[in-house]
């Protein structure tokens, strides 16, 4: 659907956390790195939410705790000490970590603190092993300049990161503790951000001043944006963890199109006269209905002793089926939910039916079981009696939601930029001080002394990259928004290869490998510089950029020498050149009789075919004009 954002009064605020690397951990001294082989260390909890927490009405923490989750968590002694399993009291705040993040935030025009106080952020994932995260304020009421624009910094903090998810088998899930502590910086916008792509753009540019610390690390899963989103009829919903800049834009159009979906949705079951009493919790056994069933996912429940249980939504068919973001439908959001509080793989309704097996016979037996009228539609699950309750509790209470508009959600993002149920949004006092940390006072003095360090901002570098090195805006623009930023002085530095086909390779030529599957990410900086070097010094041309990065993104850890090898790439020597050139015009000369000097241009295509990677281009051109020449004025 074509949206008019302005119209619309999206509102949108970022909040951006970016792993930064410091050599050690933000409460301890292991080192901010994470580990591939098997762990060294086992341990077991279960989630238990503290007292304080459990008196506010966090539903999803009550949720968890009574689930009665296990967590395995896994460790190596390189990466994590007592204080990220809990069994210490943590270090004092790694100062290296706070300096960054005073530097980032005075290039936002952040004022900060004076004193920095830990905070404890109630975490109810078990991705924290103490049931919070700690999270400290270092400044405040900032702003950056983007386009035309003057968005609001809220705030510069330092946070510690999660342990991360490593696997889930039933009620035990594993979190491996490497990631837990590596210090993040978080930056907040105000909600002033009113269309997608302006989202894109401003989180493009807090990325570039991170960037520009020197000290963001780098790759998948280094910088996470949580994106909040409102519409007035719509609400405030909250997507967690956007990895890829390219899907914050798309994710912010699919929620917009989402939420308008759901506000046409509820105005059309109004009309039809529903309300919120019109959906009871009236479930019924059908599991008679199934007995003969070829639905595999049905049969598969019914051998197991489980049941199929039912809930009518009254006028509710079509709706179901109705799409709110590319794949996803109203009736996605009833199984997101019915998945999260009803713990079953998913549900079944009838305006998908007949299908998965389920016959139409069935389902007109079910029309006569729940006496469905032909606008009713009709939910059912097939699993314990325990869990399909819950499910359809979850379902019927989704389906008032959708009488009210847009339930307040917290969500998250799918790898096509559509987004599912993460779990309720938490409440707003989650906040309370770690005891455990003393404050850290910021002198007006020191703030002065980083105040007079700053690197350059984005803006700046942009001009110069301009005048320095002929760069148009908007490849000055490009260079600066891709990866490689920072390198691109370097290389253009120390190969001197020219500054604009640097550039482009950083663009275009590593866009396009990209889009053709090439895993770009695994090719190192060092490499980068490496293979420069190489075309700079005439052991490589520049035509073969593309093969080497492509071959080297292949074979991790590998040279560029090997990859030159492995591919043919060894660069023809001047004797070698000579004698294609040569060949090459024996074997032309009716052509050249023909044409004279203006043989010139067949030739160098004929010639560059044969050593196109091998040879320098320039180097070439000028071999075929001499020999063309004296072997005109010899005949
Ligand atoms: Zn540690």
């Amino acid at each position: 659907m074509e949206v008019d954002y302005e119209k619309t009064g999206l509102k949108v605020g970022l909040e951006i956390h970016q792993q930064i690397n410091t050599s050690a951990k933000l409460f301890c001294n292991c080192r901010p790195e994470l580990f591939k082989e098997e762990p060294e260390i086992t341990f077991l909890r279960r989630l238990r939410p503290t007292q304080s927490e459990l008196g506010q009405t966090d539903p999803a923490a009550f949720f968890e705790f009574q689930k009665g989750v296990r967590i395995l968590y896994e460790a190596n002694r390189a990466t994590s000490c007592l204080v990220e399993m809990d069994e210490e009291p943590p270090h004092p705040l790694n100062r290296e970590a706070v300096e960054t993040v005073l530097v980032a935030a005075l290039m936002m025009k952040c004022k900060p603190v004076d004193e920095v106080h830990v905070m404890r952020k109630t975490v109810i994932d078990g991705s924290n092993t103490t049931g919070f995260q700690r999270t400290c304020v270092i400044a405040l009421d900032g702003e950056i300049r983007v386009g035309e624009k003057t968005v609001p910094i809220q705030h510069a903090s330092l946070e510690e990161d999660a342990a991360r998810k490593t696997a889930e088998e039933g009620n035990t899930i594993h979190y491996r503790i490497d990631r837990l502590g590596i210090p993040l910086i978080e930056i907040a916008t105000g909600p002033v951000i009113k269309s997608p792509k302006e989202a894109e753009e401003v989180s493009l540019a807090i990325g570039n001043i991170l960037r520009a610390t020197g000290k963001a690390i780098r790759g998948l899963g280094t910088i996470r944006q949580d994106i909040n989103i409102s519409l007035p009829k719509g609400a405030l919903i909250e997507i967690k963890g956007v990895q890829e800049l390219e899907l914050i834009a798309l994710a912010v159009e699919y929620e917009v199109n989402r939420q308008l979906n759901l506000i046409k949705i509820c105005e059309e079951l109004r009309e039809h006269g529903l309300n919120e009493e019109s959906l009871k919790e009236d479930f019924v056994d059908i599991t008679d209905v199934f007995r003969q069933t070829k639905c595999k996912v049905i049969r598969k429940a019914l051998d197991k002793n489980q049941q199929v249980l039912a809930v009518k939504l009254p006028k509710f068919k079509g709706f179901l089926k109705r799409e709110l973001a590319p794949n996803i439908r109203l009736g996605t959001e009833l199984a997101d939910r019915a998945r999260f509080w009803g713990r079953v793989g998913g549900i079944f309704h009838t305006d998908e039916m007949p299908a998965y097996g389920v016959t139409a016979e069935e389902i007109e037996h079910l029309r006569n079981r729940l006496e469905m009228k032909e606008q009713d539609a009709v939910v059912f699950v097939a699993d314990s009696p325990e869990n399909a309750r819950d499910a359809l509790r979850a379902v019927v209470e989704r389906g008032r939601e959708a009488l009210r508009g847009v339930p307040e959600e917290t969500r998250a993002p799918n790898a096509d930029g559509t987004t599912r149920f993460m779990r309720p949004r938490p409440g707003a006092a989650r906040m309370y001080p770690e005891t455990d940390i003393p404050p850290m006072q910021i002198m007006e003095e020191h703030i002065k002394q980083v105040n007079l360090h700053l690197p350059e901002l984005p803006e700046q570098k942009l001009q110069r990259f301009a005048e320095e090195y002929g760069l148009n805006e908007k490849l000055a623009k490009q260079v600066l928004n891709s990866e490689y930023g920072e390198l691109f002085e370097v290389i253009v530095k120390e190969s001197k290869v020219q500054a604009t086909t640097v550039a482009a390779f950083m663009t275009e030529t590593m866009k396009a490998l990209k889009r053709d599957g090439v895993p770009i990410e695994k090719v190192t900086q060092t490499q980068i510089r490496d293979i420069f070097n190489c075309v700079g010094s005439g052991q490589v041309t520049k035509e073969a950029i593309p093969e080497i990065v492509s071959w080297l993104g292949q074979h991790g850890g590998c040279t560029i020498q090997e990859a030159t090898k492995s591919i043919g790439l060894k660069m023809l020597s001047k004797e070698e050149l000579n004698e294609i050139v040569e060949s090459t015009i024996q074997r032309n000369k009716t052509l050249i009789e023909e044409r004279g000097t203006n043989a010139y241009g067949a030739l160098i295509g004929i010639v560059m075919k044969e050593v196109r990677g091998k040879a320098n281009a320039a180097v070439v051109s000028e071999l075929v004009k001499q020999k063309l020449a004296s072997f005109l004025t010899s005949n």
